[in-house]
């Protein structure tokens, strides 16, 4: 079988079938009406009486203490993932969740059946969302659900297949399941969730490999499993010659990825000695602890969008600075780049309310929309430079095509410092600021640009599209979309001499940078910054260790 994988390497053992108390998934019941919504079977409802209900309330509160102490002791163990049970035992207190339970049980529903309600109709209305973020929350309101329920039927809030080489076989893994299954397990398959989703994220910070996207309705338990979580390859029952062949690659992985682990900690220093800085893009405070794990020397893309996606209206002043702060504490000192809202285009936000557009693309997004909204921008430079003091911070401008909108943005920055100084907020002055190279008219004048930018970072995903106009979201043209092309190679090495020649860094955070093919001639035009997603790091160093920069 065949299914994405989401976190490499390859597992051997045997299959542990995990069945959720919840129902896992994406659908609402066809005829559109929750269940919980129907008709119980008579001898589910609780008798018309005062004092069942309140029973039921009290056994719905008692396990919820029981779940929320199960999530803290996982959350001892849990280490870099704690974060992500930090939100469980949050929504476990939440009121809204809490009156839906205690609603249905005051329409006579016993506490099980309605946490079961409760949890669809959270879970169902999270699935509806447009961002895939949103819908991917969705499986910890299931997480909870599963934990609450297994504690009203008697069981353990946890649950863990033991001693043993498992491979945990599930529709939906939720991220609490994922952190307390225990030392016995090495991989896992599941039918739904995707590479953002928690669980994936958790399966690659323990180093497990996950393959997502099968259905193994067939796998009974102790049935022998092979996965590969590079390919998505799964193996049920394989032939001797598989399992030979596939212990083969798993040792030739481990091999490699004990090598690349010895590399954490060592500088990229190239053959010929020049020192190249290796940064992580990121887009949430737990994504920091995944980068420092692989060896990121701090962030050369912060993207704020997804603290603006998650959510139905604009995030407050204080919101933005404590988030940027707890990304800037988490760096420790190390440089990280903050990208100012970068939305429009495919990442729309409803809440805007922005007019749909024939060419999103090239229409009203990113720095555009913040330049014409000075309490949106302003809010947000605030927020940043507010937070600048707990670190080492620089701001950096997405999209800006022109010189003068550098101008505009930059004074909007001068603007948010009067703000603060007349507030007697504290900030640092000197907060660098710098623009993103992505789209061609920039590229083609970042001698003017760098005259006013103190450093330039290259956006390949947009400079492709816009020089080869090519869509990068559409995948009827997918073969199109060529960052090795050499009008967007031509124009990186263009944007890196100029920015060099006017003395100011030049890094590159778009895919390219985190391409291992691409390292070696990235290096001899020049740069000297890569910013890249975490998991790409070690690779990508291996190489630089290897290579020469003439
Ligand atoms: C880019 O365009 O290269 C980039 C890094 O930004 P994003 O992918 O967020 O548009
Ligand atoms: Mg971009």
């Amino acid at each position: 079988m065949k299914g994405i994988g989401v976190s490499a390497g390859i597992a051997i053992g045997r299959a542990w079938v995990l069945r959720s108390k919840v129902r896992a998934g994406a659908v609402l019941p066809g005829d559109g009406v929750l269940p919980t919504d129907r008709v119980l079977p008579t001898d589910r409802v609780l008798p018309n009486d005062a004092r069942p209900v309140e029973r039921e309330i009290d056994l719905y509160r008692g396990a919820v203490e029981q779940a929320a102490a199960s999530l803290e002791r996982l959350m001892e163990q849990a280490g870099d993932a704690a974060e992500i049970l930090g939100v469980q035992l949050e929504l476990l207190y939440d009121p809204l969740w809490e009156s839906e339970v205690i609603d249905r049980i005051r329409r006579r529903s016993p506490a099980r059946e309605a946490v079961l309600g409760a949890t669809e109709q959270v879970a169902g209305m999270f699935l509806e969302m447009e961002d895939a973020y949103m819908r991917e929350r969705a499986a910890d309101i299931r997480d909870m659900g599963n934990r609450l329920v297994r504690v009203l039927d008697g069981e353990a809030p946890d649950v863990s297949p033991g001693k043993g080489e498992w491979v945990v076989v599930a529709e939906e893994l939720t991220p609490g399941d994922t952190i307390g299954l225990g030392d016995g397990v090495v991989g896992f398959v599941t039918q739904v969730g995707g590479a953002t989703s928690h669980a994936a994220i958790v399966a690659r910070l323990r180093g497990l490999p996950a393959v997502t996207g099968v259905s193994l309705g067939s796998v009974a338990d102790g049935d022998s499993l092979v996965i590969d979580g590079e390919t998505g390859v799964v193996l049920v029952n394989p032939s001797p010659a598989e399992l030979e062949d596939y212990l083969f690659k798993q040792e030739a992985f481990s091999e490699r990825r004990r090598l690349l682990a010895t590399l954490k900690d060592r500088e990229a220093v190239t053959l010929d000695g020049v020192r190249i800085e290796l940064l992580a893009n990121i887009g949430s405070a737990a994504d920091m602890d995944v980068s420092l794990a692989q060896g990121a020397e701090g962030v050369g893309l912060l993207r704020t969008e997804l603290l603006f996606m998650d959510r139905e209206t604009l995030p407050t002043e204080e919101e933005q600075f404590q988030f940027y702060k707890r990304v800037l504490l988490r760096a420790a000192g190390r440089p990280v780049t903050i990208r100012t809202l970068d939305i429009g285009g495919d990442k729309p936000l409803p809440y805007l309310g922005l007019a749909p557009e024939a060419n999103p693309f090239l229409g009203y997004r990113a720095i555009r929309i913040c330049l014409e909204q000075p309490a949106l921008f302003l809010t947000q430079l605030r927020a940043i430079l507010r937070a600048s003091i707990f670190g080492k911070c620089r701001i950096m401008f997405p999209m800006i095509g022109r010189v003068e909108e550098l101008r505009q943005a930059k004074a909007f920055v001068a603007l948010a410092q009067a703000d603060l100084r007349a507030a007697g907020q504290p900030f640092d002055a000197a907060v660098p600021v710098g623009v993103m190279i992505e789209i061609p008219s920039a590229a083609l004048t970042a001698d003017v640009l760098a005259q006013e930018a103190d450093f330039f970072s290259i956006g390949t995903n947009d400079l492709t599209q816009y020089v080869l106009a090519v869509d990068r979201m559409n995948e009827q043209i997918a073969g199109l979309y060529d960052p090795y092309h050499p009008a967007v190679l031509r124009l990186i090495r263009e944007v890196i001499g100029q920015g060099h020649r006017q003395g100011i860094p030049v890094g590159m955070c778009g895919e390219l940078a985190g391409d291992p093919q691409a390292t070696e001639l990235l290096l001899r035009m020049g740069l000297r910054e890569f910013s890249m997603s975490a998991g790409s790091i070690p690779v990508v160093k291996e190489i630089i260790l290897r290579s020469k920069t003439l």
